[in-house]
């Protein structure tokens, strides 16, 4: 019987297997169940017990077995001391933003980040809670630390930013926050572990949305924060028990058990993207192709030395109006036209150049638009054959 509750030391595919499954006493099921109660069993004497207490399972909104068992998982992954886990990615954010800014704060953004998060800086945090945020270019630390105030607590970043692939030095970054006293949170769904680790790089909160690759099979949404006890426990007390954006048992347990072949399903996607960003380069009908692998990509040298690997993520597009890149993609066979990313299953979407964000990113995307295109675990081969009959069946 192995009872091995800690796998910190352990390697990351022996991580990616143990770390957070325990052997469940009640059956003696080697693997953690799926616990869909609501509620635990009480101490004889309860009357002591803290109703917002959330290391004990209580009641599901405070913890429960399958989330202590993803949040274990997650903190031995990302190296850090705790993790919380919720219901979304975008949920896990903004239980970053709601607990650790309040009003009067200042924010340094990347201006290149995940479409809710730019909503929330650019409009819902300022209007409703009078936090300030100013988006910045974070490839660029001499503008990272122009924007600094005395008042700013927070500068928030995407490792690889979604959708552009712009890369920030992320120790690079926390050196200028942490000289002024501000945190730095990093989301990192584009790089999960074992690919980075950004508290390893100073980063103070790693945020993840587990509905992309952690979870990795596109059947489930979640969300997770992890980083130093101290910052991860009053997240969990009021984002998660006193405003209540959980995860359900069932998704925490999919996400746990899709997470078991991260490393492996990292190493296939990330091989297939060189693969095929290499591919897209080179065909003259392609306008353009950001890639961090890319020899021309403007911060390949930095996610050499910072990442292992440059993800599973490409942008790029046809030379030619919306219409091409439309007819492009319903031509495509094996890869699917939809949102999110990190799934099984290649997925790509069409993003055009309206809305306020366009704004920031490089002048082919505002030109062209982009084509947003998520590697899945299809064969290399296959992949590379289906952008080849698109690309001769629209020229
Ligand atoms: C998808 C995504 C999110 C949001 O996650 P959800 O699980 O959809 O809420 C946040 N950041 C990045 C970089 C993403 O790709």
């Amino acid at each position: 019987m192995s009872a091995n509750d800690d796998w910190t030391g352990f390697l990351d595919s022996t991580q990616a297997v143990h770390a957070g499954n325990a052997i469940d006493k009640g059956s003696g099921a080697i693997r953690t169940p799926i616990i869909m109660a609501n509620s635990y069993a009480l101490p004889d004497d309860p009357s002591t017990m803290s109703w917002s207490g959330t290391d004990e399972p209580l009641y599901t909104r405070n913890s429960g077995a399958n989330q202590i068992a993803l949040q274990k998982k997650l903190a031995t992954l990302e190296r850090g001391d705790d993790a919380v886990v919720l219901g979304s990615g975008v949920a896990a954010l903004h239980a970053v933003f709601f607990t650790h800014l309040r009003s009067g704060d200042h924010v340094v953004v990347s201006d290149v980040s995940y479409e809710a998060i730019y909503r929330l800086f650019a409009e819902l945090l300022p209007q409703k809670y009078g936090i300030e945020a100013t988006f910045v270019d974070t490839s660029d630390l001499a503008a990272v630390r122009t924007a600094i105030r005395p008042e700013t607590k927070l500068v928030h970043i995407e490792a690889i930013a979604n959708p552009t692939t712009k890369v920030t030095d992320v120790a690079g970054v926390a050196a200028i926050a942490h000289e002024a006293g501000a945190l730095v949170s990093v989301d990192s769904t584009f790089t999960p572990p074992p690919s980075f680790r950004p508290l390893e790089h100073g980063a103070d909160l790693v945020v993840h949305s587990l509905t992309k690759y952690i979870n990795g099979h596109g059947d489930a949404m979640g969300g997770a924060v992890i980083g130093r006890r101290e910052l991860i426990t009053p997240i969990k007390h009021e984002a998660m028990v006193d405003v209540g954006g959980v995860i359900s048992p069932f998704n925490a347990w999919l996400i746990t058990r899709g997470s078991v072949t991260l490393p492996l399903r990292l190493r296939q996607t990330f091989a297939t993207a060189e693969r095929v960003a290499t591919f897209l380069a080179a065909d003259p009908r392609v306008a353009f192709v950001a890639y961090p692998g890319l020899a021309d990509h403007p911060q390949h040298e930095l996610a050499r030395a910072q990442f292992d690997g440059f993800g599973g993520m490409i942008a790029f597009a046809l030379d030619g109006d919306p219409d091409l890149q439309n007819r492009f993609v319903a031509a495509l066979r094996v890869v699917t036209s939809a949102v999110s990313l990190g799934h099984d299953e290649s997925l790509i979407v069409h993003v055009g150049t309206s809305g306020p964000r366009v704004a920031f990113y490089p002048p082919e995307f505002q030109r062209l638009g982009h084509l947003r295109f998520s590697i899945g675990l299809e064969d290399a081969d296959d992949i590379i054959a289906d952008l080849a009959q698109a690309l001769d069946a629209v020229s």
